[in-house]
């Protein structure tokens, strides 16, 4: 019997397999569809992601299928710099999330159950029981990461407030048969209210339009070639002749968030738990970083020595960042609303953003770099984590009893860091209280 079942193998329930997995648990992956979707949503992994893919050896797998490394992010299309930025990566990297997904799941030590759709959801004080494809699978906890229209969600009946959605806007790949001579086929970070247009492999592009048109028309109303055409034109001029459209869809600004991630033990992580309009690049993002608050956590409550509050600490830490998230992407939405006096907002607040520390403090929002949470006093930057999903003690000895939960190394320290990267002690009294807070009492030293 596996310690944690997943639902759902997209990247924020793969990260999350592979962090309990490091730390020595037993999981298996539950996922609906037969085989791995060709389709990418996402184009954009934002710095914090980046460190994180980085710090765990998965980027190397990610790199090859690296488009683009753009200097920034955008807010609602305007231009954000990361150049300036305190990381290693000071840039987003252009890729496709089925890459990023694939990496992450050819590191897996149990391969992911696919064709098994979860269906029903049981729990009691010793575990849950969770029917998928037909089968039954019991464990110690389940996390559900099964995305926006979160089965397992309704299955809970949870509470999932907010709004639902009044912008429309076209995704769409597609080919083209004709460019503008002169128009340099490259990415660049957006810039228009209205869209943009980037190249993809294998003579793909990716159209994302927020127009009039795509206003008026139903949710429902299948996106034409036609559509596409008059928007590409409306975005950057004439000459261009929309070819083969191979994927194309409608997504709203609909704005929710649980009201609870855990629900006994049943745990909800990124879309699941939180959905927005796909603006800003924020939803992989916020789904990676659920993983990688979510995993040590869990491994340490099944392990039994996880303090009491840590596992709710999860909840604690990652409900706030997605609500301000979802302030962000309700503004972004509102900004690239066709209409004159949205457009007149948007005009105002890009001169705000141009103001260096306001600039600065949006690019720390979008990057994710700029998240912090209570008790903690910010990212690590350049302690490696530990491939077994320990603490690390940079600088210190010590104390006998927590060997099990935190490695020490020497270096430029004193510092404390959790195994999601955040400082929690650097230096000064207190390191016992530290360590008790985040990884439990000692355990019986051995004599
Ligand atoms: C058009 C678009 C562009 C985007 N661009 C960006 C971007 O540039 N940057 C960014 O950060 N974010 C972006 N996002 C958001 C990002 O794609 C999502 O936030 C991300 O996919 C969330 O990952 P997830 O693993 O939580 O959910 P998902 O990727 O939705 O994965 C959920 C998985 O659960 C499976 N599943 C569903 N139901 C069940 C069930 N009952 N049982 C078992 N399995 C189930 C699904 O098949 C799927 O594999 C974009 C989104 C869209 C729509």
């Amino acid at each position: 019997m596996p310690d944690v079942l997943i639902a759902g193998a997209g990247p924020t329930g793969l990260l999350t397999a592979f962090e309990l997995e490091r730390a020595g648990l037993d999981v298996l992956v539950l996922e609906r569809d037969a085989r791995p979707t060709a389709q990418s949503k996402a184009l954009g992994l934002q710095p914090r992601s980046v460190e994180v893919l980085a710090d765990r050896g998965l980027l190397a797998a990610i790199e090859p299928h690296v488009e683009a490394r753009l200097p920034g992010g955008h807010f609602s299309n305007i231009p954000i710099d990361y150049t300036e930025l305190p990381t290693r990566f000071p840039y987003q990297l252009g890729v496709e999330q089925v890459h990023v997904a694939a990496a992450i799941e050819a590191r897996l030590r149990t391969p992911v159950l696919r064709d098994a759709a979860v269906t029903a959801v049981a729990q009691d004080d010793e575990g849950v029981t969770v029917t998928a494809g037909g089968q039954e699978y019991q464990a110690g906890w389940l996390v559900a990461a099964d995305g926006g229209h979160s089965t397992v969600r309704t299955l809970l009946g949870a509470a999932f407030p907010g709004r639902s959605a009044r912008i429309s806007l076209v995704v769409a790949d597609l080919t083209l048969t004709r460019k503008p001579g002169g128009y340099a086929d490259e990415w660049r970070l957006p810039s228009q209210a209205a869209g943009f247009l980037l190249p993809l492999s294998g003579g793909r592009h990716r159209l994302v339009v927020v127009g009039e048109e795509q206003q008026r028309l139903g949710r429902d109303e299948p996106v034409t070639a036609g559509e596409l055409q008059r928007a590409l034109t409306a975005l950057h001029g004439p000459g261009f002749e929309v070819g083969e459209v191979l994927w194309a869809s409608r997504f709203g600004d609909a704005s929710r968030q649980l009201e609870r991630y855990r629900h006994g033990r049943v745990l909800f992580a990124g879309d699941a738990a939180h959905i927005h309009l796909p603006v800003g690049g924020q939803g992989l993002n916020l789904g990676l970083q659920d993983a990688v608050n979510l995993g040590w956590k869990l491994a340490a409550q099944v392990r039994g020595h996880a303090p009491d509050g840590l596992l709710d600490s999860y909840h604690g830490e990652r409900h706030p960042v997605a609500a301000r998230v979802l302030v962000s992407t309700r503004a972004q939405a509102v900004l690239g609303v066709p209409d004159p006096d949205a457009a007149a907002v948007r005009e105002i607040v890009t001169g705000l953003i141009a103001v260096p520390e306001a600039h600065r403090t949006v690019a720390a929002e979008i990057s994710g770099l700029g998240v912090t949470y209570p008790g903690v006093s910010g990212r690590a930057v350049d302690v490696p984590s530990t491939s077994d999903g320990r603490a690390v003690l940079v600088g210190a000895d010590l104390p006998p009893g927590w060997a099990d939960r935190v490695e020490t190394r020497s270096g430029a320290g004193p510092q404390l860091v959790r195994p999601d990267g955040y400082v929690v002690w650097n230096g000064g009294p207190g390191l016992e209280d530290a360590l008790a807070t985040w990884f439990g009492e000692p355990a019986v030293a051995l004599v």
